[in-house]
C-alpha cells in the first residue's frame, strides 16, 4: 500500500486541478490513499498566489469531504493541510487549525523573516546572505516549528537546499537537533519527492537527515507535493527505495490526527506506481 499525503489544488493560486482531479490522479498512479494538503492561509499576510483566503477554508473542507464520499472503494481520501510556521503566529494558526476537522497537518518553513526563500521570484536574496547563516537560521526555525506541537508531519525538512545553495559543511549537529526534537514531539518526517524536480534534483530530506530520523525512531510519510494532478505519487519508487535503504519498513498516515502505520511495498512492487 502507498499513501501520498501532500497534494495541492487550484485554491492556492499556483496549482492546477480540483480535489476530484487529484483523486483521479491517485487512482491512475495506483495509490490506495491520497491526502489533500493545500496551503493554510497565512495569518500575517494575504496573497492569493500563495494560499486560499481564510474565507475559503470551509469550502475546501467540504470539497475534500465530498470527494472522499464520492470516491470509488479502492481509494481513501484524507483531509490534510500544509501550514506555515512563522514565529509569533502560533496562537492564530492553532485557532485556524482547530476550526476544521483535519486528518493531519503538515508543518512547513517557507519563510524566514519577510523572505519567501523557496519562491523563484525571491532568489536574488540568496546573494545577501552567507549560506551557513541561512542554513542555521532555517534549521533553527524548523526545530522551533517541530516543538510547537501544531504539526503532525514536518514537510520537506531540508527545503533550504531547493536552489542548491549548500552550507560549507553538512550541518549534522543541527540535523541531530531536529531529529531529536521530532522524536520528542512525536512529529513524523515527510519524504517529499518534489525535490527531484527542483534545481537541487534531490528528494527532501537528504539521506544524512533521514538516517538521523530513523535512528531516533521518527515515523515517516510520503508526499509528492503535487501542484498538478499528473504528479500525484510521482517518483514514489525512488522515495520508497531511499527510505528502505535507511531502514524504514513502514510509513504512516493519519485519520483525525491519529497516526496509523502501514507496510511499505517491497522494492519490486513499486515500479508501476507514480509517473
Ligand atoms: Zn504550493
Ligand atoms: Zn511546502
Ligand atoms: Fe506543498
Ligand atoms: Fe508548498
Amino acid at each position: 500500500m502507498l499513501a501520498d499525503l501532500h497534494c495541492h489544488t487550484r485554491r492556492c493560486g499556483h496549482a492546477d486541478g480540483d480535489v476530484a482531479d487529484y483523486v483521479a490522479g491517485a487512482l491512475g498512479a495506483g495509490l490506495e490513499v491520497v491526502g489533500i494538503a493545500d496551503h493554510l492561509p497565512f495569518v500575517d499576510r494575504v496573497d492569493p498566489t500563495l494560499t486560499m483566503g481564510a474565507e475559503e477554508l470551509p469550502g475546501y473542507v467540504r470539497e475534500v469531504h465530498e470527494a472522499a464520499a464520492g470516491a470509488p472503494g479502492d481509494i481513501e481520501v484524507l483531509l490534510g493541510i500544509e501550514a506555515d510556521f512563522v514565529p509569533g503566529t502560533e496562537g492564530d494558526v492553532a485557532r485556524l487549525l482547530d476550526q476544521q476537522p483535519f486528518d493531519y497537518v503538515l508543518g512547513s518553513v517557507h519563510v524566514l523573516g519577510d523572505w519567501l526563500f523557496d519562491h523563484p521570484d525571491h532568489r536574488d536574496r540568496y546573494r545577501e546572505v552567507h549560506p551557513d547563516e541561512f542554513w542555521e537560521e532555517y534549521l533553527t526555525t524548523v526545530r522551533m516549528a517541530v516543538e510547537t506541537g501544531l504539526f503532525d508531519v514536518l514537510a520537506h525538512a531540508d527545503l533550504a537546499k531547493k536552489f542548491d545553495v549548500r552550507p560549507t559543511r553538512a550541518p549534522l549537529d543541527l540535523y541531530e537537533g531536529v531529529a531529536e526534537a521530532m522524536a520528542r514531539s512525536g512529529v513524523a518526517v515527510e519524504v517529499n519527492t518534489s525535490g527531484l524536480y527542483k534545481p537541487v534534483g534531490e528528494i527532501y530530506p537528504e539521506r544524512s537527515l533521514l538516517e538521523r530520523c530513523r535512528a531516533h525512531g521518527v515515523s515517516m510519510t510520503l508526499g509528492s507535493d503535487a501542484h498538478s494532478p499528473a504528479h500525484v505519487g510521482r517518483a514514489f519508487a525512488e522515495g520508497v527505495a531511499l527510505v528502505r535503504s535507511v531502514g524504514y519498513r513502514e510509513a504512516v498516515l493519519f485519520r483525525e490526527r491519529v497516526p496509523e502505520a502501514y507496510q511499505l511495498p517491497e522494492p519490486g512492487e513499486v515500479g508501476t506506481v507514480g509517473g
